[in-house]
Protein backbone atom coordinates (compact mmCIF):
# COMPACT_ATOMS: atom_id res chain seq x y z
CA UNK A 1 0.00 0.00 0.00
CA UNK A 2 1.36 3.61 -1.07
CA UNK A 3 0.04 7.09 -2.12
CA UNK A 4 -0.30 7.74 -5.24
CA UNK A 5 2.83 8.69 -7.36
CA UNK A 6 1.21 12.02 -8.59
CA UNK A 7 0.90 13.16 -4.97
CA UNK A 8 4.26 13.81 -4.94
CA UNK A 9 4.48 15.97 -8.49
CA UNK A 10 2.78 18.79 -5.92
CA UNK A 11 4.85 20.85 -3.75
CA UNK A 12 4.01 23.14 -1.03
CA UNK A 13 3.66 27.03 -0.01
CA UNK A 14 6.85 27.43 2.05
CA UNK A 15 5.45 30.60 3.62
CA UNK A 16 3.13 27.80 6.08
CA UNK A 17 6.46 26.44 7.24
CA UNK A 18 7.66 29.52 8.31
CA UNK A 19 4.20 30.82 9.74
CA UNK A 20 4.72 26.90 12.03
CA UNK A 21 8.01 27.80 12.89
CA UNK A 22 6.79 31.51 13.66
CA UNK A 23 3.99 30.21 15.84
CA UNK A 24 6.72 27.71 17.56
CA UNK A 25 8.65 29.92 18.36
CA UNK A 26 6.46 32.82 20.10
CA UNK A 27 4.82 29.16 21.93
CA UNK A 28 8.37 29.16 24.01
CA UNK A 29 8.09 32.79 24.52
CA UNK A 30 10.00 34.66 21.59
CA UNK A 31 8.87 38.21 20.59
CA UNK A 32 8.80 37.77 17.21
CA UNK A 33 7.79 40.99 14.38
CA UNK A 34 5.97 38.86 11.06
CA UNK A 35 6.87 40.64 7.70
CA UNK A 36 5.89 36.76 6.33
CA UNK A 37 1.91 36.49 6.02
CA UNK A 38 0.48 37.35 2.94
CA UNK A 39 -3.06 38.79 4.48
CA UNK A 40 -4.32 41.76 5.09
CA UNK A 41 -4.32 42.18 8.54
CA UNK A 42 -7.70 44.31 8.66
CA UNK A 43 -10.75 42.58 9.67
CA UNK A 44 -13.93 42.19 7.25
CA UNK A 45 -16.40 45.21 7.15
CA UNK A 46 -19.42 45.01 8.81
CA UNK A 47 -22.03 45.12 6.39
CA UNK A 48 -20.44 42.03 4.95
CA UNK A 49 -20.61 40.52 8.27
CA UNK A 50 -23.66 41.15 8.83
CA UNK A 51 -24.99 40.11 4.86
CA UNK A 52 -23.32 36.52 6.30
CA UNK A 53 -25.24 36.89 9.49
CA UNK A 54 -28.48 37.64 7.77
CA UNK A 55 -28.23 34.84 5.47
CA UNK A 56 -27.66 32.40 8.15
CA UNK A 57 -30.77 33.72 10.16
CA UNK A 58 -32.69 32.95 6.98
CA UNK A 59 -31.28 29.71 6.75
CA UNK A 60 -29.09 29.66 3.34
CA UNK A 61 -27.61 27.24 5.17
CA UNK A 62 -27.64 24.45 2.28
CA UNK A 63 -26.09 23.34 -0.71
CA UNK A 64 -26.42 25.66 -3.85
CA UNK A 65 -25.04 25.21 -7.65
CA UNK A 66 -22.00 24.09 -8.08
CA UNK A 67 -20.66 27.07 -9.99
CA UNK A 68 -22.20 29.47 -7.49
CA UNK A 69 -25.92 31.26 -7.04
CA UNK A 70 -26.93 33.48 -9.75
CA UNK A 71 -27.03 36.69 -7.92
CA UNK A 72 -24.03 36.29 -6.68
CA UNK A 73 -22.49 35.28 -10.69
CA UNK A 74 -24.70 38.44 -11.78
CA UNK A 75 -22.81 40.61 -9.54
CA UNK A 76 -19.77 39.10 -10.34
CA UNK A 77 -19.95 39.85 -14.21
CA UNK A 78 -21.30 43.30 -13.52
CA UNK A 79 -17.81 43.81 -11.56
CA UNK A 80 -15.60 42.73 -13.88
CA UNK A 81 -17.38 44.26 -16.66
CA UNK A 82 -16.84 47.58 -15.25
CA UNK A 83 -13.04 47.23 -13.86
CA UNK A 84 -12.09 45.22 -17.24
CA UNK A 85 -13.78 47.23 -20.02
CA UNK A 86 -15.52 43.93 -20.98
CA UNK A 87 -18.74 42.43 -21.21
CA UNK A 88 -18.88 39.32 -19.25
CA UNK A 89 -22.07 36.68 -19.26
CA UNK A 90 -22.78 35.53 -15.78
CA UNK A 91 -22.52 31.94 -17.29
CA UNK A 92 -18.80 32.40 -17.63
CA UNK A 93 -18.45 32.89 -13.84
CA UNK A 94 -17.91 30.31 -11.42
CA UNK A 95 -17.38 30.48 -7.44
CA UNK A 96 -15.14 28.61 -5.59
CA UNK A 97 -13.48 28.58 -2.17
CA UNK A 98 -10.79 30.92 -2.77
CA UNK A 99 -8.87 32.00 -5.82
CA UNK A 100 -6.59 28.79 -4.91
CA UNK A 101 -9.24 26.51 -6.24
CA UNK A 102 -9.73 28.70 -9.63
CA UNK A 103 -5.74 28.05 -9.95
CA UNK A 104 -6.34 24.38 -9.14
CA UNK A 105 -9.18 23.19 -11.60
CA UNK A 106 -8.24 26.39 -14.31
CA UNK A 107 -4.94 25.20 -15.03
CA UNK A 108 -6.14 21.10 -14.73
CA UNK A 109 -8.55 21.99 -16.83
CA UNK A 110 -6.33 23.24 -19.90
CA UNK A 111 -2.68 21.35 -19.53
CA UNK A 112 -1.24 18.07 -19.60
CA UNK A 113 1.69 16.09 -20.80
CA UNK A 114 3.94 17.24 -23.62
CA UNK A 115 2.64 20.84 -22.90
CA UNK A 116 4.39 23.92 -21.79
CA UNK A 117 3.28 26.50 -19.52
CA UNK A 118 5.30 29.86 -19.00
CA UNK A 119 4.87 31.02 -15.90
CA UNK A 120 6.69 33.87 -13.95
CA UNK A 121 9.70 33.14 -11.31
CA UNK A 122 9.70 34.19 -8.83
CA UNK A 123 6.30 33.84 -8.43
CA UNK A 124 2.86 32.41 -6.27
CA UNK A 125 4.41 28.54 -6.06
CA UNK A 126 0.93 27.16 -6.95
CA UNK A 127 1.97 27.72 -10.38
CA UNK A 128 4.83 25.47 -11.13
CA UNK A 129 2.83 23.11 -8.34
CA UNK A 130 0.09 22.42 -10.37
CA UNK A 131 1.92 23.02 -13.99
CA UNK A 132 4.18 19.20 -12.26
CA UNK A 133 0.76 18.03 -11.20
CA UNK A 134 -0.33 18.26 -14.39
CA UNK A 135 1.99 16.31 -15.98
CA UNK A 136 3.54 19.43 -18.06
CA UNK A 137 6.80 21.04 -18.29
CA UNK A 138 6.67 24.71 -16.36
CA UNK A 139 9.19 27.30 -18.33
CA UNK A 140 9.80 29.82 -15.93
CA UNK A 141 9.73 33.26 -16.76
CA UNK A 142 12.53 35.27 -15.04
CA UNK A 143 11.18 38.53 -13.27
CA UNK A 144 13.96 41.56 -12.90
CA UNK A 145 14.72 43.56 -10.78
CA UNK A 146 15.84 46.49 -12.84
CA UNK A 147 12.70 46.10 -14.81
CA UNK A 148 10.47 46.54 -11.94
CA UNK A 149 9.86 43.24 -11.43
CA UNK A 150 8.51 42.84 -15.07
CA UNK A 151 10.28 40.47 -17.75
CA UNK A 152 12.41 41.18 -20.51
CA UNK A 153 10.51 40.88 -23.73
CA UNK A 154 13.05 39.21 -25.95
CA UNK A 155 13.18 36.52 -22.66
CA UNK A 156 9.08 36.09 -23.39
CA UNK A 157 9.67 35.73 -26.90
CA UNK A 158 11.56 33.00 -27.26
CA UNK A 159 10.17 30.45 -24.80
CA UNK A 160 7.02 30.65 -26.00
CA UNK A 161 6.29 28.51 -28.94
CA UNK A 162 4.31 25.77 -30.51
CA UNK A 163 4.62 23.45 -27.82
CA UNK A 164 3.29 26.55 -25.27
CA UNK A 165 -0.22 25.41 -23.95
CA UNK A 166 -0.81 28.48 -21.24
CA UNK A 167 1.11 31.57 -20.03
CA UNK A 168 0.10 32.42 -16.58
CA UNK A 169 0.64 36.09 -15.33
CA UNK A 170 -0.35 37.82 -12.10
CA UNK A 171 -0.11 41.33 -12.04
CA UNK A 172 0.23 43.23 -9.53
CA UNK A 173 2.61 40.24 -8.56
CA UNK A 174 3.32 38.03 -5.74
CA UNK A 175 6.24 38.22 -4.04
CA UNK A 176 8.02 41.01 -5.73
CA UNK A 177 4.98 43.82 -5.88
CA UNK A 178 5.68 44.31 -9.92
CA UNK A 179 2.66 45.43 -12.11
CA UNK A 180 3.27 44.69 -15.58
CA UNK A 181 2.52 47.63 -17.93
CA UNK A 182 0.45 47.91 -21.01
CA UNK A 183 3.60 47.11 -23.52
CA UNK A 184 3.88 43.85 -21.13
CA UNK A 185 0.49 42.66 -21.61
CA UNK A 186 0.14 43.54 -25.02
CA UNK A 187 3.18 41.68 -25.76
CA UNK A 188 1.79 38.32 -23.92
CA UNK A 189 -1.49 39.03 -25.93
CA UNK A 190 0.36 38.77 -29.53
CA UNK A 191 1.91 35.51 -28.59
CA UNK A 192 -1.11 34.01 -27.25
CA UNK A 193 -2.66 34.67 -30.31
CA UNK A 194 0.13 33.56 -32.55
CA UNK A 195 1.13 30.53 -30.57
CA UNK A 196 -2.66 29.79 -30.01
CA UNK A 197 -2.21 29.64 -25.89
CA UNK A 198 -4.46 29.96 -23.36
CA UNK A 199 -3.90 32.53 -21.06
CA UNK A 200 -4.50 32.31 -17.18
CA UNK A 201 -4.04 35.86 -15.31
CA UNK A 202 -3.88 35.70 -11.84
CA UNK A 203 -5.54 39.57 -10.30
CA UNK A 204 -6.15 38.50 -7.07
CA UNK A 205 -4.39 41.99 -6.38
CA UNK A 206 -5.97 44.05 -8.88
CA UNK A 207 -7.31 46.69 -6.24
CA UNK A 208 -4.07 47.13 -5.02
CA UNK A 209 -2.66 49.25 -7.34
CA UNK A 210 -1.07 52.87 -6.64
CA UNK A 211 0.10 54.44 -9.06
CA UNK A 212 -2.19 55.12 -12.26
CA UNK A 213 -4.76 52.77 -12.99
CA UNK A 214 -4.78 48.68 -13.18
CA UNK A 215 -4.65 47.33 -16.27
CA UNK A 216 -5.76 43.41 -17.59
CA UNK A 217 -5.31 42.13 -20.69
CA UNK A 218 -8.51 40.34 -20.50
CA UNK A 219 -9.62 43.62 -22.38
CA UNK A 220 -7.33 43.51 -25.38
CA UNK A 221 -8.44 41.68 -28.87
CA UNK A 222 -9.08 38.02 -29.11
CA UNK A 223 -8.71 37.56 -25.28
CA UNK A 224 -11.31 37.07 -23.68
CA UNK A 225 -12.22 33.63 -25.91
CA UNK A 226 -8.77 32.36 -24.50
CA UNK A 227 -8.13 33.75 -20.94
CA UNK A 228 -9.44 32.67 -17.51
CA UNK A 229 -9.04 35.26 -15.57
CA UNK A 230 -9.29 34.74 -11.20
CA UNK A 231 -9.44 36.66 -8.60
CA UNK A 232 -11.42 36.52 -5.15
CA UNK A 233 -12.16 38.15 -1.88
CA UNK A 234 -9.40 37.37 0.24
CA UNK A 235 -7.36 40.87 -0.69
CA UNK A 236 -9.72 42.90 -1.63
CA UNK A 237 -12.46 42.89 1.04
CA UNK A 238 -9.73 41.38 3.99
CA UNK A 239 -11.76 37.68 3.79
CA UNK A 240 -9.10 35.35 3.22
CA UNK A 241 -10.72 32.95 6.09
CA UNK A 242 -14.09 32.68 3.90
CA UNK A 243 -12.52 31.05 1.36
CA UNK A 244 -14.38 33.03 -1.16
CA UNK A 245 -12.78 33.66 -5.06
CA UNK A 246 -13.95 33.08 -8.46
CA UNK A 247 -12.98 32.48 -12.20
CA UNK A 248 -14.64 33.91 -14.75
CA UNK A 249 -13.90 30.92 -17.83
CA UNK A 250 -14.46 31.04 -21.70
CA UNK A 251 -17.80 29.17 -22.52
CA UNK A 252 -16.86 26.00 -23.58
CA UNK A 253 -14.80 25.09 -19.97
CA UNK A 254 -17.41 26.11 -17.63
CA UNK A 255 -18.91 22.79 -18.17
CA UNK A 256 -15.84 21.03 -17.45
CA UNK A 257 -15.16 23.51 -14.67
CA UNK A 258 -18.64 22.80 -13.23
CA UNK A 259 -17.51 18.72 -13.28
CA UNK A 260 -14.45 19.39 -11.39
CA UNK A 261 -16.41 21.47 -8.31
CA UNK A 262 -19.01 18.72 -8.07
CA UNK A 263 -16.24 16.10 -8.02
CA UNK A 264 -14.04 18.26 -5.53
CA UNK A 265 -16.13 20.59 -3.26
CA UNK A 266 -19.78 20.19 -4.65
CA UNK A 267 -19.99 24.22 -3.89
CA UNK A 268 -19.09 27.21 -2.17
CA UNK A 269 -20.47 27.80 1.49
CA UNK A 270 -23.81 29.39 0.72
CA UNK A 271 -24.08 31.97 3.23
CA UNK A 272 -20.57 33.19 2.08
CA UNK A 273 -21.76 33.90 -1.25
CA UNK A 274 -24.47 36.21 0.32
CA UNK A 275 -21.85 38.25 2.02
CA UNK A 276 -19.87 38.22 -1.15
CA UNK A 277 -22.48 40.16 -2.97
CA UNK A 278 -22.57 42.40 -0.04
CA UNK A 279 -18.93 43.08 -0.64
CA UNK A 280 -19.56 44.04 -4.27
CA UNK A 281 -22.77 45.85 -4.24
CA UNK A 282 -22.19 47.93 -0.96
CA UNK A 283 -19.63 50.53 -0.07
CA UNK A 284 -16.36 50.81 -1.29
CA UNK A 285 -14.97 52.71 1.30
CA UNK A 286 -13.32 50.26 2.90
CA UNK A 287 -11.31 48.92 -0.16
CA UNK A 288 -10.28 52.36 -1.23
CA UNK A 289 -9.02 53.21 2.81
CA UNK A 290 -7.12 50.02 2.64
CA UNK A 291 -5.11 50.60 -0.35
CA UNK A 292 -4.37 54.19 1.27
CA UNK A 293 -3.42 52.75 4.42
CA UNK A 294 -1.06 49.80 2.46
CA UNK A 295 0.47 52.81 0.06
CA UNK A 296 1.56 54.68 3.44
CA UNK A 297 3.11 51.43 4.75
CA UNK A 298 4.77 50.40 1.62
CA UNK A 299 6.05 53.85 2.00
CA UNK A 300 7.48 53.40 5.51
CA UNK A 301 8.73 50.02 5.02
CA UNK A 302 10.56 50.69 1.45
CA UNK A 303 12.55 54.08 2.78
CA UNK A 304 13.41 52.27 5.87
CA UNK A 305 14.99 49.42 3.80
CA UNK A 306 16.60 51.58 1.66
CA UNK A 307 18.25 53.61 4.61
CA UNK A 308 20.02 50.15 5.37
CA UNK A 309 23.05 49.28 4.71
CA UNK A 310 23.78 46.58 1.85
CA UNK A 311 19.92 46.82 1.28
CA UNK A 312 18.45 48.01 -1.98
CA UNK A 313 14.62 47.68 -2.73
CA UNK A 314 12.42 48.70 -5.72
CA UNK A 315 9.41 50.82 -4.86
CA UNK A 316 6.54 47.96 -5.94
CA UNK A 317 3.56 49.36 -7.55
CA UNK A 318 0.97 47.14 -5.81
CA UNK A 319 0.01 44.22 -3.72
CA UNK A 320 1.35 44.42 -0.30
CA UNK A 321 4.86 42.92 -0.50
CA UNK A 322 8.24 43.93 -1.13
CA UNK A 323 11.35 42.42 -2.37
CA UNK A 324 14.48 44.00 -1.06
CA UNK A 325 18.07 42.78 -2.97
CA UNK A 326 19.94 41.73 0.43
CA UNK A 327 23.24 40.72 -1.47
CA UNK A 328 24.99 43.82 -0.07
CA UNK A 329 23.72 41.96 3.67
CA UNK A 330 24.15 38.92 2.93
CA UNK A 331 27.93 39.31 2.01
CA UNK A 332 28.41 42.36 4.91
CA UNK A 333 27.76 39.54 7.37
CA UNK A 334 29.17 36.59 5.87
CA UNK A 335 25.68 34.43 5.23
CA UNK A 336 25.62 32.26 1.99
CA UNK A 337 22.62 32.86 0.69
CA UNK A 338 18.38 34.73 1.61
CA UNK A 339 18.09 31.38 2.90
CA UNK A 340 20.34 31.75 5.75
CA UNK A 341 19.58 35.64 5.99
CA UNK A 342 15.91 34.56 6.97
CA UNK A 343 17.11 32.26 9.53
CA UNK A 344 19.54 34.76 10.92
CA UNK A 345 16.52 37.26 10.98
CA UNK A 346 14.23 34.77 12.66
CA UNK A 347 16.23 33.58 15.52
CA UNK A 348 18.83 36.65 15.92
CA UNK A 349 16.67 39.39 15.42
CA UNK A 350 13.02 38.18 16.35
CA UNK A 351 11.73 39.03 12.41
CA UNK A 352 10.21 36.81 9.84
CA UNK A 353 10.08 36.91 6.13
CA UNK A 354 10.47 34.66 3.27
CA UNK A 355 13.52 34.23 1.22
CA UNK A 356 13.40 34.07 -2.75
CA UNK A 357 13.63 30.56 -2.78
CA UNK A 358 10.00 30.31 -1.50
CA UNK A 359 8.85 31.31 -4.58
CA UNK A 360 10.76 29.17 -7.14
CA UNK A 361 14.23 28.46 -7.63
CA UNK A 362 16.64 30.89 -8.96
CA UNK A 363 16.70 31.57 -12.81
CA UNK A 364 19.49 30.38 -14.73
CA UNK A 365 22.49 32.88 -13.93
CA UNK A 366 20.45 34.63 -11.12
CA UNK A 367 23.15 35.70 -8.86
CA UNK A 368 21.58 37.85 -6.48
CA UNK A 369 19.97 37.58 -3.04
CA UNK A 370 16.19 38.81 -2.23
CA UNK A 371 13.76 38.31 0.75
CA UNK A 372 10.10 39.01 0.32
CA UNK A 373 8.50 41.27 3.30
CA UNK A 374 4.64 41.59 3.35
CA UNK A 375 4.10 44.83 4.81
CA UNK A 376 0.20 43.59 6.19
CA UNK A 377 0.54 44.87 9.23
CA UNK A 378 0.75 48.20 11.66
CA UNK A 379 2.63 50.71 10.65
CA UNK A 380 4.24 50.42 14.33
CA UNK A 381 4.73 46.99 13.61
CA UNK A 382 6.88 47.68 10.57
CA UNK A 383 8.71 50.54 12.31
CA UNK A 384 9.52 47.76 15.09
CA UNK A 385 10.83 45.01 12.63
CA UNK A 386 13.03 47.67 11.14
CA UNK A 387 14.69 48.39 13.76
CA UNK A 388 15.26 45.33 15.05
CA UNK A 389 16.65 44.37 11.21
CA UNK A 390 19.18 47.55 11.54
CA UNK A 391 20.52 46.51 14.91
CA UNK A 392 21.37 42.73 13.85
CA UNK A 393 23.06 43.79 10.10
CA UNK A 394 24.71 46.48 12.04
CA UNK A 395 26.29 45.30 15.58
N1 LIG B 1 -2.95 34.09 -6.10
C1 LIG B 1 -1.97 34.79 -5.51
C2 LIG B 1 -0.96 35.49 -6.34
C3 LIG B 1 -1.89 34.86 -4.12
O1 LIG B 1 -0.91 35.57 -3.54
C4 LIG B 1 -2.86 34.17 -3.34
C5 LIG B 1 -2.78 34.17 -1.86
O2 LIG B 1 -1.79 34.47 -1.25
C6 LIG B 1 -3.86 33.46 -4.01
C7 LIG B 1 -3.88 33.43 -5.38
C8 LIG B 1 -4.91 32.67 -3.25
O3 LIG B 1 -5.93 33.47 -2.78
P1 LIG B 1 -7.23 32.85 -2.07
O4 LIG B 1 -7.13 33.15 -0.62
O5 LIG B 1 -8.40 33.55 -2.70
O6 LIG B 1 -7.27 31.38 -2.34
Amino acid sequence: MKPAESVYRLSTETAFSVLAEVNKLKETGKDIVSFAIGEPDFDTPEHIRQAAKDALDRNETHYGPAIGIPPLRKALAEYIGSTRGVTVNPDQVCVMPGAKPALFHGILSCVGPGDEVVYPNPGFPMYASLINYAGATGVPLPLVEDRGFSFDHDQLRSLVNEKTAMIILNSPHNPTGGVLTPADLELIAELALKYDTWVFTDEVYCQLVYEGKFHSLYDLPGMAERTILVDGFSKTYAMTGWRLGYGVFPEPLVPLITTFLVNSVSCTSTFSQYAAIAALTGPQDFVRDMREEFRARRDLLIDGLNALPGIRCHRPGGAFYAFPNVTGVCRSLGLKDASALQQYLLHDAGVAVLERECFGPRNEGEAEEYLRFSYASSREVLAAGLARIAAAITK
